[in-house]
């Protein structure tokens, strides 16, 4: 008859599970096997970014050199500045993006992965699944938008 080994971590004690408060001593991380599917994600994420933006660099009329050697500003087309704006508007959207992703990775490699950027609470996981780059718990983030419309 085998001898029963004991069964290694039984479940947390509660206290240990509990996340009370900011407490840098005491962090609780995502272990490896989370993080590194979600650093995969990020960069993934980053690479698709940086080649959409160059290629709205492409499109865009106005980063073509040959157009801004040959001054034509009076009569710009309309579509062409339309077509920069929109990229323009494009690229900034994806610059936004990328900073967040860079922040998460950088999150990932401090291991501080999930935790709100402005009060140092855990974020909510529901919520980092649906955007594993988020920065913000619900309640800052809301704080963060109301500030924003003012
Ligand atoms: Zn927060």
């Amino acid at each position: 008859m085998k001898e029963m080994k004991p069964k290694p971590n039984p479940s947390l004690p509660p206290q240990q599970r509990k996340i009370r408060g900011f407490n840098p001593g005491k962090l609780i991380t995502f272990p490896a096997q989370v993080l590194e599917p979600i650093k995969h994600y990020l960069l993934h994420q980053e690479k698709k970014l940086n080649h959409r933006k160059d290629s709205l660099l492409k499109e865009d009329p106005f980063t073509n050199p040959d157009r801004l050697n040959d001054n034509a500003s009076i009569d710009t087309d309309a579509a062409e500045q339309f077509g920069h704006a929109r990229s323009q508007a494009l690229r900034q959207e994806i610059d936004k993006t990328l900073v967040r992703i860079r922040k998460a990775l950088t999150r990932i490699k401090l291991g501080r992965y999930g935790l709100c950027e402005n009060c140092g609470r855990m974020i909510d996981t529901d919520r980092l699944a649906i955007d594993p780059s988020i920065q913000f718990c619900l309640s800052c983030q809301k704080k963060l938008q109301s500030k924003e419309e003012e």
